[in-house]
């Protein structure tokens, strides 16, 4: 759709890369007849840190050991998919770059008159939309619903394509759409590629590139073979037609999004021969983008960044939170009446009525607030008054007692800032054997009961700690989930190596998916994206000083009291050049006689 913009675009990208668009590198580059950089941004969904090690990963621990190892790097909340390909591609966090979960409702945000009418997707839309689906992405590319996108900042993919640069981006639909909402086969110089699970552009493209291997969810091993199709996509046309823009002076960038670990690990569980043999997989993919890239004589000009978008815990029990709110604390509430929950697994965002004026809003809030903070199911709860101004960004409490607040966490102050998020409580320490493996009790609570039902997961092969409380129907006990505030979600892998890093470096500051897209941008030589939260990761960077700022732990608490009951929940940060970064939760449930 983006295609009728091309001639002008064009003319575009012609007057930005000699103005500002191009900066220091790439414009030596290009004036020094030198071939242009190339960085490849690898994604392994889901992948936990401590799942890496020289039997399973044994190509990505030579990686890390060779090049740069991010020891202490972070998913951005809500620890979900579209949060984090969104928080990569634009350096932003939720309440920049619109993003806030897999599954939005996007009604608040939008003129629905105008917006409902829109073929294939409008009627979807009084509803949360799952965005894992590059068809629904481009519908709503559409001025009757957001014209430049779904995304509020500009990707890294548009900004590499805007300056003349060679774009591919391949894998997993929904994440995928993130990194060039315009999908790149309409680049200034008509060379880019888009092939995800859903659609392939050029269209020509798509008919040479033949059908892809079915993947079915009763057979999770499937995922590999589409992952692995990706990849030689990757090895066989993405990095080949890099090289040619390169040598012509252009810079490229290449995201490859793999869907395992994170499909094995949700539908067999972490720990299963299943998730297991995935992790096996990815890496036998970045074996052959390494070597590729080693064939192809361009290790020189080439750096290839891992990261993976958010960790991982395994299900204790389902918390369906819409139906216990619906049949207990909020039961014949004329103002609840309305209210939409968009579950998200370990988070889940909450919507009231717009109708309500602030008192009753706030009331309503109270209410959900004081009976979900009591739950031992709970963790902490992040509230949006729609009054304070950005100036109050480190007052940390929200403004219902018990809660922190959206603003200081990146999530509030938008038109799609749910009213509340409610991130379902992990224990980090807590192992999953007794939950994983089909013989095991799954439970749901019930408004009133534990229901026990059927474990969908599959035999444990090796004990994985973390567990969490979470709301997605179908996943039971013992399978996979993520998308909460806790440490085994926040902390995701991040590696790099190439020309620009150092090599055999370990980078113990703190750093984040927000802080992927600045670090490519002055890899390549391209201006900074305006309304980034994250930081070029200069001291991973070969030649850089190292910095002088130290990073320090701070914790924030909130406390709710309820009769002879309180709850203190703190959260635990890491700062760092003015950022946070999340560590982790602690809970204490207290009952005083
Ligand atoms: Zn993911």
């Amino acid at each position: 759709m983006a295609a009728r913009n091309r001639p002008l675009r064009w003319l575009a990208v012609l007057s930005i890369a000699a103005l500002a668009g191009i900066t220091g590198a790439a414009r030596a580059a290009a004036a020094a007849g030198s071939p242009g950089r190339i960085v490849i941004l690898m994604v392994w969904d889901g992948l936990r840190p401590d799942l890496v090690n020289a039997h399973d990963t044994p190509n990505l621990t030579a990686l890390e050991n060779a090049g740069v190892r991010f020891a202490r790097h972070h998913s951005v909340f809500p620890t979900l998919t579209l949060v984090n390909a969104a928080a990569m591609a634009t350096a932003g966090v939720p309440s920049s770059d619109g993003v806030f979960g897999d599954a939005m409702y996007l009604a608040p945000a939008l003129d629905m008159a105008r917006a409902t009418a829109i073929p294939s997707v409008g009627y979807l839309l009084h509803d949360p939309l799952n965005l894992e689906n590059t068809r629904y992405l481009l519908a709503l590319h559409d001025a009757r619903a957001f014209a430049d996108g779904v995304l509020t900042l500009a990707a890294a993919g548009q900004t590499v394509a805007n300056s003349g640069g060679y774009v591919a981006v391949l894998g997993k639909q929904g994440p995928t759409g993130m990194f060039d909402p315009e999908f790149a086969s309409t680049d200034a110089a008509g060379d880019g590629l888009f092939v995800s699970d859903d659609i392939a552009a050029p269209p020509a493209v798509a008919a040479e590139l033949g059908s892809r291997p079915p993947v079915t969810m009763m057979h999770p091993e499937s995922i590999a073979a589409r992952d692995a199709w990706f990849a030689r996509i990757v090895t066989e046309r993405a990095l080949p037609a890099a090289k040619a823009a390169s040598d012509a002076g252009r810079p490229s960038l290449i995201v490859y999004w793999q869907h395992n670990p994170d499909l094995a690990q949700h539908l067999a569980g972490l720990g299963t021969q299943v998730a297991l043999d995935a992790v096996a997989a990815d890496d036998r993919n970045l074996g052959a983008i390494r070597k590729a890239i080693t064939d192809l004589g361009i290790a020189g000009r080439t750096d290839l960044i891992v990261v993976s978008d958010h960790g991982f815990a395994t299900v204790k029990a389902e918390v369906p939170l819409a139906r216990l709110l619906k049949a207990g604390v909020l039961k014949g509430d004329p103002d609840a009446n309305g209210m939409v929950v968009a579950h998200n697994g370990g988070a889940d965002l909450v919507y009231l009525p717009a109708r309500l004026e602030p008192p009753e809003r706030t009331a309503l809030m109270r209410k959900i607030v004081n009976y979900a903070i009591m739950q031992p199911w709970c963790g902490p709860i992040f509230s949006d008054d729609r009054v304070s101004r950005p100036t109050h960004n480190r007052n940390y409490r929200g403004f219902i007692a018990g809660t922190f607040s959206e603003r200081a966490f990146g999530l509030g102050g938008s038109s799609r800032s749910p009213d509340l998020i409610v991130s379902f409580r992990e224990f980090p320490d807590e192992s999953n054997q007794g939950l994983t493996g089909p013989s095991n009790r799954a439970i749901v609570i019930g408004p009133n009961v534990e229901e026990t039902v059927a474990n969908h997961s599959e035999a444990l092969v090796r004990p994985i700690e973390g567990v969490i409380y979470s709301d997605a129907p179908h996943y039971t006990t013992g399978m996979g989930m993520h998308g909460a505030f806790g440490a085994r979600e926040l902390h995701n892998v991040g590696a790099a190596i190439g020309p620009d890093f150092r090599r055999g470096y370990v980078d113990q500051l703190p750093t984040s998916n927000s802080d992927v897209a600045p670090t490519i941008e002055q890899i390549l030589g391209l201006k900074r994206t305006s309304g980034a939260s994250g930081r070029t990761l200069a001291e991973a960077l070969a030649g850089e000083r190292l910095p002088a700022a130290k990073a320090r732990p701070v914790t924030v608490s909130a406390r709710a009291i309820d009769g002879d009951r309180s709850v203190t929940i703190a959260i635990h940060l890491t700062r760092y050049d003015g950022r946070d970064y999340p560590d982790g939760v602690s809970i204490e449930r207290v009952v005083h006689h």
